[in-house]
């Protein structure tokens, strides 16, 4: 299955990635996560990408083509997989195309998940997670067991430098202007699954596995 998850900060895309990773077999492939490695591992590249995250802007096109290419070319091959946060623009979108057509592989889906921005706002603010297993807490709606510790690897949990007020006002804006229109370039390419993001995520994951389940049922 190879997938692409679109919706705004806070839709759930991180979350779901890891149901359908699973569910799936597939490669789980997060740019935020990436970015996030390399800023935590301080490295040169984590340095320069830190300007645009830290304000709620996006890392120019060029920097995540360059990655995206090394990890589809050199890991993903042709396994099945889940892109999380990639492509967030139509620039992107249209580069990824080229990318899969050379490599002679093609999308399943892009399954997009609504949500108002409220909620999307109260989520991030209130938002934890584990920097070692990625698993993400909610301080009043699903706590950790044991307050800012992570349930399954007991790491201490963050609240991401972005996930403040101000940065999410921003990252909104960007996916507002900029990857909000790529539902209309995968809806033209009759790829487009539509969920509403705002429910339980394991309602959320039931409902796409099983639309998911359809494309890759054998034939009648
Ligand atoms: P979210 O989807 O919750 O906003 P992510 O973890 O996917 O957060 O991304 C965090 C930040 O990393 C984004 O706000 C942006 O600055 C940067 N980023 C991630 N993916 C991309 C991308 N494909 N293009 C440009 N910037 C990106």
């Amino acid at each position: 299955m190879r997938l692409v998850l679109l919706g705004p900060p806070g839709s759930g895309k991180g979350t779901l990635s890891g149901t359908l990773t699973k569910e799936f077999q597939s490669v789980h492939i997060s740019t935020g996560d990436i970015f996030r490695e390399h800023q935590q591992n301080h490295t040169e590249f984590g340095r320069q990408i830190s300007y645009y995250i830290d304000r709620g802007h996006f890392v120019p096109d060029k920097i995540v083509l360059n990655i995206i290419g090394e990890y589809l070319f050199n890991r993903v091959g042709k396994k099945g997989f889940i892109f999380d946060g990639f492509p967030r623009d139509i620039a992107q979108a249209e580069a990824f195309e080229a990318l899969l057509a050379e490599m002679g592989i093609a999308l399943d889906a892009v399954v997009s998940l609504d949500i108002p921005v409220e909620v999307a706002v109260q989520r991030l603010v209130q938002r934890r997670v584990c920097p070692q297993c990625k698993s993400v807490y909610h301080l009043t709606n699903r706590p950790p067991k044991k307050m800012g510790v992570c349930d399954f690897d007991g790491c201490e949990l963050v609240h991401r430098h972005d996930d403040h007020e101000d940065v999410i006002a921003a990252r909104i804006e960007e996916y507002r202007s900029k990857t909000a229109p790529l539902t209309n370039f995968y809806k033209e390419r009759s790829l487009l699954r539509s969920f509403d993001g705002s429910g339980e995520p394991e309602r959320i994951s039931s409902a796409v596995i099983s639309e998911l389940r359809k494309l890759v049922a054998p034939a009648q």
